[in-house]
C-alpha cells in the first residue's frame, strides 16, 4: 500500500464548456458529506496548464481506499487552450454539461475527442454528467438523448445539481468504481 493508507492515487478532470457548472460541482464534492471520507481540500496551482487541483479520500465499493486527485480548469474552457499533455495524466474524466444549456451539450463530442487524441492504450474512464438538474423548468436537453450520447461514446450518464447537492458523490463514486474496474 503507498504511503498514507491509500492503494492508489486516481487523476480526474472535469471537463466541459465555461459556466456548466464543473468548480460548483466540485467544490459541492470535495466540501461534501461528513463521515468516511474526510474532505481534504489542497487547492493548488500550475500556471503553465491554467488548472488547480483538490483531493479527497474514498473508499471504493470494491474495497480499496483510494485518493481522488480532481482537476479543474479554470477559465481555460473558452480558449481551447488546455495542453495535451494535461489530458494524457488523467485516469478519469467527467464530461460535463448544463442541461438548461443545449450549446454545452452538443459540444460534449468535442471535448470526447480532444482527450481521446491524446490516449494510448490505457484509455480515460469517462463518465457524462448533465448538470443544474434543480432546473428541470428550463431543461432542453432530455434524459433519452443525453443516454443516447453515452452510450454511443461507450460511458453513463449522471443528471447532478450542486445546488440541491442530487447525485454529486454518486457522480464521483460511480466514476472512481469504473477506473478501478479498468486497473
Ligand atoms: P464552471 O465555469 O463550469 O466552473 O461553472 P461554475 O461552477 O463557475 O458555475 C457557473 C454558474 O452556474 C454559477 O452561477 C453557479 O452558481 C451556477 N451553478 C453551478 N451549479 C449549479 C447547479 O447545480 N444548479 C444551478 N441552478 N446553478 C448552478
Ligand atoms: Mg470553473
Amino acid at each position: 500500500m503507498a504511503a498514507g493508507g491509500y492503494h492508489c492515487q486516481f487523476r480526474i478532470a472535469l471537463l466541459g464548456d465555461a459556466a456548466v457548472g464543473k468548480t460548483s460541482l466540485l467544490r459541492r464534492y470535495v466540501a461534501g458529506a461528513p463521515g468516511s471520507c474526510e474532505p481534504e481540500p489542497e487547492p493548488d496551482t500550475a500556471p503553465t496548464v491554467g488548472v488547480e487541483f483538490y483531493s479527497r479520500a474514498l473508499q471504493l465499493r470494491t474495497g480499496p481506499r483510494v485518493k481522488l486527485q480532481l482537476w479543474d480548469t479554470a477559465g481555460q474552457e473558452r480558449f481551447r487552450c488546455i495542453t495535451r499533455s494535461f489530458y494524457r495524466n488523467m485516469v478519469g474524466v467527467l464530461l460535463v454539461f448544463d442541461m438548461t444549456n443545449r450549446k454545452s451539450f452538443e459540444h460534449i463530442p468535442d471535448w470526447y475527442q480532444e482527450v481521446m487524441a491524446t490516449q494510448g492504450p490505457d484509455k480515460a474512464v469517462f463518465l457524462l454528467v448533465g448538470h443544474k438538474s434543480d432546473l428541470q423548468s428550463i431543461r432542453c436537453v432530455s434524459a433519452q438523448e443525453a443516454e443516447e450520447l453515452a452510450t454511443s461514446l461507450g460511458m453513463s450518464f449522471v443528471e447532478t445539481s450542486a445546488r440541491n447537492n442530487s447525485n454529486v458523490d454518486l457522480a464521483f463514486d460511480t466514476l472512481a468504481d469504473a477506473i478501478q474496474q479498468a486497473l
